[in-house]
């Protein structure tokens, strides 16, 4: 079976690994150089397989609401006239509901226990390094009315520990510039290199036969009579048997005119990333709930990441944001180095309930893996597997109940061989 992948972040790379591995001819298709050039490239590093709630939540809509008034704005929404946006909306405030939100969390949760077991098989089997880190990781609280709140709604398994406890498990933040009340911390959760594993799982893939065609750029769907059977780029032409679409924030602008329309709106987000000094303990894994940010060591490195803009899909980046980012960054870790520091801006494919749109289109041959938002490296592995397990017909090791486009009937394709473009 012939298979072309549309994308090499960690959706596609992962789906084509699959594919693959079960016997099919796959070509990823990138309009970058590399792979994950872009939002897979320099994330925040967090696999949060308990701390990931959607952030469609009861207190997602509360941070959203409430946000304006605070020092540092952390979400932003650009008033704009794009697509679908109004209906997003919509449906976010109707995802946020606590009932909603529950069954919302549930579904991550799945994919999230599901996507770290196939991680580590996969690790393990092709001896991928990542700078992995399992020590778990904190969540800061700064005020005691938030920590109480959150000590409240932990989950089974989740610690609560002290501001002693914080400094005990990571001395480094004895400097920090902020108070700590407590903290939470997830001992299921890591951190890791997503940008690493993409480009050594990709390496791997095309060393057992996976045909990469970088720098070429996606124009259009090949499809006769309504069936995908390849498709075209500024290199040429490509037929196949199966495409699968893993396009990030751009899959539901690429996928419009052939009348699927995916709920998936950009969401900007902010990263920086410098050198550790040797010498000097760095602290590790862990968040900041009140602002969003999350924080991780990647090996020599530490990496920064946070910010919630709603802009437009081609609205260049407001690097203010970033160098607000850096302020934060120093106030939780003042020694952070002045030198060698860099900065990354990135769309995070974001649907309105949380879960990514993950199998079937509505056009026949034409597969989704998109909308894997602010937990696309927590989740790339199993959503990769179920997406290479639904094209190559077999089934797939977990439900894919409430994962797929069909929760959203309104968007979903209605009639495959409509409303094509000539
Ligand atoms: C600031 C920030 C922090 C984050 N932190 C975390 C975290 O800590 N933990 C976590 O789990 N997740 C995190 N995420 C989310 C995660 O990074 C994303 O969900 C994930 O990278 C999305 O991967 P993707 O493969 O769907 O998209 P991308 O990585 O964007 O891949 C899509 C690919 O499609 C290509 N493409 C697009 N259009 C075309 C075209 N027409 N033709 C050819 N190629 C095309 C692009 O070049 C790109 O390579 C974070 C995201 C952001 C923005």
């Amino acid at each position: 079976m012939k298979v072309v992948v549309l994308g090499a972040g960690i959706a596609g790379i992962t789906t084509a690994w699959y594919l693959a591995s079960g016997g099919a001819e796959v070509t990823v298709i990138d309009r970058a150089g590399e792979a994950a050039a872009e939002t897979s490239h320099a994330n925040g590093g967090h696999l949060s397989t308990q701390s990931g709630v959607p952030w469609t939540s009861p207190s997602g809509l509360h941070d959203f609401l409430f946000s304006r008034f605070t020092p540092e704005r952390t979400i932003r929404v650009r008033r704009r006239r794009d697509p679908g946006r109004f209906d997003w909306f919509v449906r976010a405030l109707s995802a946020a509901r606590p009932a909603a939100c529950r069954r919302a969390s549930a579904r991550l949760t799945r994919l999230a226990d599901f996507s770290r077991a196939s991680f580590e098989a996969l690790c393990a089997e092709s001896g991928l390094d990542v700078s992995l880190e399992e020590r778990g990781t904190l969540a800061l609280y700064r005020s005691e009315r938030a920590f109480a709140r959150a000590r409240k709604q932990r989950a089974r398994g989740v610690r609560v520990f002290s501001h002693q406890d914080v400094l005990s498990h990571e001395p480094a933040l004895a400097g920090a510039a902020v108070p700590i009340a407590g903290a939470l911390h997830y001992p299921g959760d890591a951190t890791g290199d997503c940008r690493r594993f993409c480009m050594q799982l990709g390496e791997r893939s095309e060393a057992g036969g996976v045909v990469f065609r970088q720098g070429e750029n996606v124009h259009r769907l090949h499809l006769e009579r309504g069936v995908c059977r390849g498709v075209e780029t500024d290199g040429g032409h490509y037929e196949a048997d199966a495409c699968v679409a893993a396009l990030g924030a751009q899959s539901a602008c690429f996928l419009r005119p052939w009348g699927i329309r995916l709920p998936i709106l950009p969401l900007r987000g902010y990263t920086l990333t410098a050198p550790i000094d040797p010498a000097a303990p760095a602290p590790g894994g862990f968040s900041d709930p009140e602002r969003h940010l999350v924080f991780s060591r990647l090996g020599p490195r530490f990496r920064a990441a946070g910010m919630a803009d709603f802009t437009g899909l081609n609205e260049i980046p407001d690097w203010g944001r970033g160098a607000q980012l850096e302020r934060i960054v120093r106030e939780w870790y003042p020694a952070l180095s002045c030198t060698g520091v860099e900065h990354w801006s990135c769309l995070r494919p974001m649907t309105p309930d949380g879960p990514p749109i993950l199998g079937a289109s509505g056009i026949p041959g034409l597969w989704l893996n998109t909308g894997l938002g602010p937990l696309g490296w927590t989740l790339g592995c199993g959503a990769g597997r179920i997406v290479a397990d639904l094209v190559l017909g077999k089934k797939p090791p977990i439900d894919s109940e409430g994962l797929t486009c069909q929760r959203f009937h309104r968007f979903a394709k209605q009639d495959p061989t409509s409303d094509l473009p000539a």
